[in-house]
């Protein structure tokens, strides 16, 4: 069969509205988000039911053509990118968009894989909860890839990562079997976790078309503040005194620098009210669901505990919904300030919180001894250990081969020194086709081949997303 019988045999299963293969309409979905490769593929599958999924991956799986799942596309490693082969196709799920269902005494919401994740937030807060999962690309991440990628984002400091969130899941497997555990127990010991082996597998174990996620009370009372830090503030420290006296009602902790910040600021319409200490800055949250917690005195007590430590210069607590929106405005606009300014090198670094002030004073000796002029976006969710650590594109440089360059040689000497302190070359981002081969490098041997072969027993003709995350299954290398 050729490629355009193929296409027309999954015209078949969808229709014509369920297949896209105007080669103009394909580019975007063939890009990775950062625009640092484009695949290729015949066509992007649109299904709009679990049924439709499966009997895709069915036709799939017997035409022996691999397939890509895709949410978003936001992703940060090239998972949801095919490869430049020609024999892989995107299935994107935007149309499985239905929320299923909001069960507030259960605290959850069930909804279709294709669900933005913006969409799930406002439906849970329809019914007085909260979806604690957010993200700058919540507008247009879907459910699917947030599973895929085990995204994080700005509340894992207190509610976890997508992993946390995942209480059921539908999903097809490589032959087209549809596992349908959309149940919203919190407790359901019965055999191996099924579900948990879809988050993180970036699409290379089925597709995922519907999930039940953990909701939360929705906070009515916020404390926001923002700290300006002293110059060698100790992070580490100064978040296990915030973490000491808040406890539960910590939300966020969120570090960003003076240059991260002057970007940002740059990109923003209106100027920010807050800015950077000579240490950089926190972004600092409380919530509470509770009408009887004072908030702000809280927030005032532990704010004046941290500047007598010597670690906050300064501290500004937000007086209105306007202000904190600003500060939350300049902290979400980092993405944006860098790629006005020409883009960035991205590193998403976790190392334990113990070791977060060595990583950044090791890593700075690194990027000067590299390049004395290489500026640097260093940012992160520091009550996660999780650090961007972005290397700005000189201006004037090409910023693909700048990335090539930067990742080939001093992103391998930043991974080191993470390695060094027990961290990891992906904190949030995943592996994607972009870092299969840190995995190789960093990963524990032992990991790797147990990924091959839950890969292998899942996927054992390696049709979904082939190429992403590991290589395929080598018997000799498992034996
Ligand atoms: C401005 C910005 C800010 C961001 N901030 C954060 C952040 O704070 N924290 C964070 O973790 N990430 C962040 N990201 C990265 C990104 O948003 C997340 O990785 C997100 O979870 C990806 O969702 P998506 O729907 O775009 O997935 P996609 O990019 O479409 O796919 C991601 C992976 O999941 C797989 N996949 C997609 N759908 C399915 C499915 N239905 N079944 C099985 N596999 C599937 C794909 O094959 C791919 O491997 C940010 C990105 C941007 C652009």
């Amino acid at each position: 069969m050729s490629p355009s019988d193929h296409v027309q045999a999954f015209r078949g299963v969808l229709g014509g509205a369920g297949v896209v293969d105007d080669p103009q309409r394909l580019a975007s979905y063939a890009t990775d988000q950062r625009q640092l490769f484009t695949g290729s593929t015949l066509a992007v599958l649109k299904p709009a039911t679990t049924k439709h999924v499966a009997e895709v991956v069915r036709l799939a799986a017997r035409l022996g053509v691999g397939l890509v799942p895709q949410g978003g596309n936001t992703s940060y490693c090239g998972g949801a990118t095919p490869d430049d082969s020609g024999r892989q196709i995107i299935v994107s799920l935007e149309r499985m968009d239905t929320i299923r269902e909001v069960d507030p005494l259960s605290m959850s919401i069930s909804v279709d894989a294709g669900a933005i994740l913006k969409n799930v937030q406002d439906a849970a807060a329809a019914a007085g909860l909260l979806l604690p999962l957010s993200l700058g690309a919540e507008g247009s991440c879907r459910i699917g890839g947030n599973i895929g990628t085990n995204a994080g984002g700005l509340s894992v400091v207190r509610y976890g990562m997508t992993r946390d969130l995942i209480l059921g899941i539908e999903a097809i497997l490589p032959d087209g079997t549809i596992i349908s555990d959309m149940r919203k127990l919190r407790k359901n010991n019965t055999g191996y976790d099924v579900k948990q082996c879809f988050v993180g597998s970036e699409g290379t174990l089925g597709i995922v078309t519907g999930a039940v996620l953990r909701l939360a009370p929705l906070p009515t009372r916020r404390a926001t503040a923002w700290l300006t830090l002293a110059k060698d503030a100790a992070l580490a420290e100064l978040l296990a005194l915030v973490r000491r006296e808040s406890g539960e009602l910590l939300t966020t902790f969120e570090f960003i620098t003076a240059q991260s910040i002057a970007l940002a600021a740059g990109a923003m319409a209106t100027p920010p009210s807050v800015g950077s200490g000579p240490g950089g800055a926190v972004l600092l949250e409380f919530a509470s669901s509770s009408r009887h917690l004072d908030l702000d005195s809280l927030m005032e007590s532990v704010i004046s505990e941290a500047v007598e430590s010597g670690w906050v210069e300064d501290a500004y607590l937000a007086q209105s919904l306007a202000q904190r929106a600003s500060m939350w405005e300049l902290r979400e606009t980092i993405p944006e300030g860098e790629k006005r300014s020409g883009g960035s090198v991205k590193h998403d670094i976790s190392v334990p919180l113990s070791s977060i002030q060595r990583f950044l004073d090791v890593a700075g000796e690194q990027v000067r001894n590299y390049r004395a002029d290489l500026e640097l976006s260093v940012y992160g969710h520091v009550g996660d250990g999780n650090l961007h650590y972005n290397i700005l594109v000189p201006h004037g440089t090409d910023r693909i081969e700048f990335t090539r360059l930067i990742e080939g040689s001093l992103s391998l000497r930043l991974y080191d020194t993470a390695a060094a302190l027990g961290g990891t070359f992906s904190a949030e981002h995943g592996v994607g086709r972009f870092k299969r081969h840190l995995l190789e490098k960093y990963g524990d041997a032992g990991c790797i081949a147990a990924m091959r072969r839950i890969k292998a027993a899942f996927d054992p003709a390696d049709i979904m997303n082939a190429g992403a995350v590991v290589r395929p299954f080598e018997p000799e290398s498992i034996r």
